[in-house]
Parts: C-alpha cells; structure tokens; sequence
C-alpha cells in the first residue's frame, strides 16, 4: 500500500460539511511518526459523538475523518514505541495521554492536559491525513477510525487477547468504557443501591449491566423507544420507563423514594435534568452522554441546595483505558460481559451513512463497521 512519496492509502469516512453526511474517499496517510503506529481497522463501531460532529452539535475542525471506536490489527510501528509490535491485536480510544503532566500524575489519565499534542492538533503539526485534492483532513479524536487504516499516537492504543472477535472488541473502546467505567471508576455504584439509567443505546446498556454486575437492587432504565427498554431488560433493567408516555421523575420518586445514582447516557438538556431531579436527596446524577456545544443546563435551585444534589459529568467513565478495557476482553472471553447483544448490525465503510441515519432514529443499540 505504499505510494511512491512513501504515503499509505486508505478508504475513510471523511465529514466534509456538517451537513448530515460523509462521504466514502481514498486518503492518503503519514508513514508513523516515532511515537506512532499504522493499524489496519477490522471493525470500527458508529458513535453518537461521530454523529454530533455530523449534525454540527458539535463543532469539529473540517474535513475530518470520522469514528474512533476501533480495533484491528498493528501494521507497523515507529522506531520509539515500546509496548506494541506488528500483528498485535489492538483497541482505540480517544483517552490518549502523557503520563507526565498534572493530571496523568494523579491518575486522571482521562483528563490528560496534553492531548491535543498526542493527537496531532497543536498549531505547526502537520495533519496525519490528506485527501485527493491535496488539502489536510483532521482524524476525530486524533484517532479518525472509520478508516481502512488509522496513524495514531501509541498512548491511545491498547493490546487485547488474539481471541475476542474485532466486532465486538472495537466497542471496548468507547462505549463499553464509558458505561462500565462510570459505574466501576467514575460514580464507584455500591451493591443494594438504586441506579437510573437514562437512554438505553451502545453506552447506557453498559451502565445497565455493570449495575448489575455490582450488585445494584433497583436499576431502572429509561427510554423513549420500547424496543431499547426490552433491551434493557435483557442487560439487567429491573424496571422500565418509557418517558414518553410516563413522568419518569414522578415514576422514580413515588416508587423508589428518588434513586441512589442516575446517569444520563443521552447528554440532552431535557435528559441531564431528568438525571438530576430523579436522585434523593444527597445524592449526585451523572452526566455521561455528550451534550451539545452550545448546551446549558438549567438546574432546579431549590433541589439543588435543599436537597444537597449534585451533578457531574464523568469523561470516557473515569478510565484507565489501558488498565480497563484488556479487563473488560477477558470478562467477554469468560462470559460476564455482553458485547453480543449490543451490536445490532454490522455494515459495510460504504452504508455509513445508512447507519448513522438509523442511529438518528434512535432504533439501533450499535452498528458496527466490518472491514
Ligand atoms: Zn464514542
Ligand atoms: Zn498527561
């Protein structure tokens, strides 16, 4: 694949307008920097953050190469990378870090303050990408995983046993570790607890059943498309809410005395302060879907100090992706995670657009691309 200015191709996912579509292109790729590696993606999962970029909520830097929930196979390595080798199985996730600034210091690698050099985004870095007319494409994230190939820095790769298949293992990389880290890491849920869990595709099954995992009692899930709840169901839900139909917060109040934790998976205002209002008293709600650039919440203040609750936002589930998501392979591999269940189809680089449609639609837990 190498092209005589010593180039790689590959066929990619590339946001030109944010006009609700990407197109399907050849770009040419950097041969890896020292810190670098070449990944050949085998299957690459569609996110709702991809879909935000797409539908301009969220303001990216264009053109941009979209996706950045992949796995696949290493290809090569820069001379300065330590951890991988060519023909390792490997994950991605949007957590790159330093290892050496204030925050990775105390172990928030998640929060890492060099991130934006670890993804090629500092002014006088060349883009990783260029397309056929020559100009510079961005990579989401600094991954760009929608891609037949990805250059990315090493720190936001992570080796995973040869035996998971790439389908499943891509979805490790974001919203599996998302959903179980913020009941694992970021809120630390507590057995015999009550937890609510708002928007029931691709990160909050996850919450659901590492809810469940922890022994949670009540896990209520809430949604507006019955076919997500039955899902939930299946993912441990013990109760469930179409807020569609049903006042959720007056639903959770009057039958569970307000819940213990609360996550909104969605990121919408409306969700966040659903989240919000459907804690006791004491207790903080989660913000773990993406909310919009331009969102402001506006929080009840009298629930806010009379009934001392709190709300965060928990990034990538509080993670150490490098530590985590080789954890959440095994537990796969020894049949204590779904990862099955969550896919709903898997499609090819060219239905791309298909599927992030159907992700609008809100029909689909997760559609995964199969290179
Ligand atoms: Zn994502
Ligand atoms: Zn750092």
């Amino acid at each position: 694949m190498e092209h005589n200015d010593g180039s790689l191709v590959a066929r990619a996912a590339v946001l030109r307008q944010a006009t609700g579509t990407v197109t399907v292109e050849d770009v040419a790729l950097d041969n890896p920097g020292p810190f670098e590696v070449v990944i050949r993606v085998m299957a690459s999962g569609l996110c709702h953050s991809d879909l935000h970029a797409i539908d301009g909520l969220v303001t990216k830097r264009l053109p941009l190469i979209v996706g950045h929930e992949a796995a696949g196979v290493i290809e090569t390595v820069g001379d300065r990378v330590a951890d991988l080798r060519p023909g390792d199985h490997v994950v991605t996730c949007v957590s790159q870090f330093c290892g050496q600034c204030a925050q990775c210091g105390v172990g928030n690698t998640w929060l890492c303050l060099n991130k934006p050099r670890l993804r090629n985004r500092e002014p006088g870095l060349p883009a990783r990408a260029v397309g056929s007319d020559g100009v510079e494409i961005d990579q989401f994230s600094g991954l760009g995983a929608l891609s037949s190939l990805m250059v990315v820095h090493e720190s936001g790769v992570v080796r995973i046993p040869d035996e998971i298949p790439f389908d499943r293992a891509a979805l490790l990389g974001c919203s599996v570790l998302t959903g179980t880290g913020s009941v694992f890491r970021g809120a630390g849920v507590q057995a015999g607890t009550s937890v609510v869990v708002i928007g029931c595709g691709g990160v909050g099954l996850n919450v659901i059943q590492a809810a469940r995992m922890v022994g949670a009692a009540d896990i209520i899930a809430v949604d507006v498309h019955d076919s997500k709840l039955e899902l939930a169901r299946h993912f441990g839900a013990t109760a469930t809410v179409n807020s569609a139909e049903t006042d959720a917060v007056e639903y959770i109040q009057r039958n569970f005395g307000g819940a213990d934790y609360a996550f909104d998976a969605v990121g919408a205002t409306a969700t966040t302060v659903l989240a919000f209002r459907a804690v006791r008293a004491g207790r903080t709600a989660y913000v773990i879907g993406i909310p919009a650039d331009n969102a402001v919440i506006p929080i009840p203040g009298p629930e806010l100090l009379r009934d001392a609750k709190g709300l965060q936002g928990l990034l990538m589930g509080s993670s150490q992706f490098k530590r985590d998501i080789p954890k959440l392979a095994s537990m796969y591999l020894r049949g204590q995670l779904d990862l099955d269940t969550l896919i709903s189809e898997r499609i090819g680089l060219d239905e791309v657009n298909e599927g992030f449609e159907r992700m609008r639609k809100g029909v689909v837990a997760r559609s995964v691309v199969v290179f």
